[in-house]
């Protein structure tokens, strides 16, 4: 078919919307992923499987916020001065002192609060002696504590079912006592590139060969989601041959990932070994980069009727920006799904463009932007999909929604840092 532009986007036929795709995806598919217990120190990444319940207080104890002198508020004179005798004397990890009614006593961070104390003064905003504090006034009622319960209170939730544990999850998870959690079992997908030009690294390069990129960096991005990949190495530009390795695949894994093949050149031959093996679902998404992208299924065996009971299947453009983008456009809620983690997209956060850019209405566009010292939005100045340092130097992705069609300097538009896309 002739293109009258060099807008890849030219050629004409139905797109389906991202948000219908996902909706898609969310339809067609159950979590097919079993669950396991595991140590924390392992958990990160994995889904949590069951809603964590607090079965204490956090901080479990009323506690100092500071080093100082914990006293009873009541006991404070109005606004001026007041001196205070000084009983006893509690550090982090010790009894709390007993202190009798009208005195202070000498307190340190995260030591337990005396009993009846409910204030704390830092040391350095009082003089002290070795048997009297005096105060200044003007400090409310509980200041420099904190209240047990005040972070989580036991029995209320910690963390949802379908959350994939980060980090700070862990620390939350250890600090209300547990050293195991439920989490669902690893999704094992298999990621295959597509070409006849791909050669593996380190082999030497013989004339129209180019190195695989997408490989390696769609395998990184599913270790950091907690997945089990498997590298199925590079498939052919020929319709049999792939046709029998997603079927081979499809028998051993959750899911398989391609990339590359899935557009409409006589040399793309993914489309067609789907429908050989399985069943298309779509194949055109109105995304820019990234439109060529495949979902289906491929069959691991013939139930009656001709119906297909099917291990599912993305296929990504071969362009690694495109690749990128239509692996966290919908790669990651497809993995989410299957994994049974609660897909969110990335969290909304504006930038001010610093830019003009025109597109079409109707498609979603991501473009790679960099940030100035003052935080405005600067366009990566190469902008082809096939442009790896466009995602290792750019900063984020700036997403352009499916109505605009004309971005202003000064206009403001969701981004997504490049980061966020990684984890
Ligand atoms: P395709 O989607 O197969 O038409 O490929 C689009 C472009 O991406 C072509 O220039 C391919 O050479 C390139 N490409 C495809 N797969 C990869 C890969 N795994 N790594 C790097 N470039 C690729
Ligand atoms: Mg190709």
């Amino acid at each position: 078919m002739a293109q009258l532009s060099d807008d890849c986007f030219a050629f004409g036929g139905a797109l389906l919307g991202l948000e219908e795709a996902r909706r898609q995806i969310a339809a067609m598919f159950r979590p097919v992923t079993a669950i396991e217990t595991v140590d924390l120190r392992d958990a990160v990444g994995r889904v949590l499987a069951s809603q964590i319940t607090a079965r204490i207080d956090l901080p479990p104890q009323g506690n100092s916020a500071v080093d100082g002198y914990a006293f009873r508020h009541a006991d404070l004179a109005g606004s001026g001065e007041t001196v205070l005798p000084l009983q006893g004397r509690t550090a982090a990890g010790q009894r709390p002192a007993n202190v009798a009614a009208g005195m202070a006593s000498r307190i340190f961070t995260g030591a337990v609060m005396p009993r009846g104390l409910d204030t704390v003064m830092m040391q350095e905003d009082c003089t002290a002696t070795e048997t009297s504090v005096t105060l200044p006034g003007g400090l409310r009622r509980g200041a420099n504590t904190r209240r047990a319960g005040e972070d989580l209170a036991a029995g209320a939730r910690a963390l949802s079912a379908g959350r994939r544990l980060m980090p700070p999850d862990l620390a939350l998870l250890s600090a209300i006592g547990l050293s195991r959690v439920p989490v669902r079992t690893r999704l094992r997908v298999v990621v295959f590139s597509t070409g006849d030009e791909l050669v593996e690294p380190p082999a030497t390069l013989m004339p129209g060969q180019i190195y695989d990129a997408n490989r390696v960096m769609l395998l990184a991005l599913l270790a950091r989601l907690g997945v089990l990949a498997v590298d199925g190495g590079i498939l052919p530009d020929r319709m049999e041959a792939t046709a029998a390795a997603l079927r081979e695949a499809a028998s051993g894994c959750d899911l398989i990932l391609t990339s590359g093949g899935v557009s409409t050149g006589e040399e793309d031959h993914v489309r067609a070994a789907i429908e050989a093996v399985g069943k298309l679902a779509f194949w055109r998404v109105a995304i820019k980069p990234g439109r060529p992208v495949a979902l289906g299924e491929i069959s691991t065996r013939e139930i009656g009727g001709g119906e297909v009971a099917g291990k599912p299947l993305l296929g990504m453009p071969g362009n690694p920006v495109a690749a990128l983008v239509t692996f966290t456009a919908l790669g990651r809620p497809l993995i989410d799904r299957l994994s049974g983690a609660v897909y969110a997209p990335p969290p909304a956060m504006r930038a001010v463009s610093g830019f003009a850019y025109r597109k079409k209405a109707g498609r979603r566009e991501y473009v790679r932007v960099t940030f100035d010292g003052d935080g405005v939005a600067r366009l990566f100045p190469k902008e082809g999909a096939g442009i790896i340092t466009s995602l290792t130097e750019g900063e984020a992705l700036m997403v352009l929604p499916e109505e605009m069609v004309e971005l202003r300097p000064g206009d403001t538009a969701p981004v997504i840092a490049m980061g966020l896309l990684h984890g």
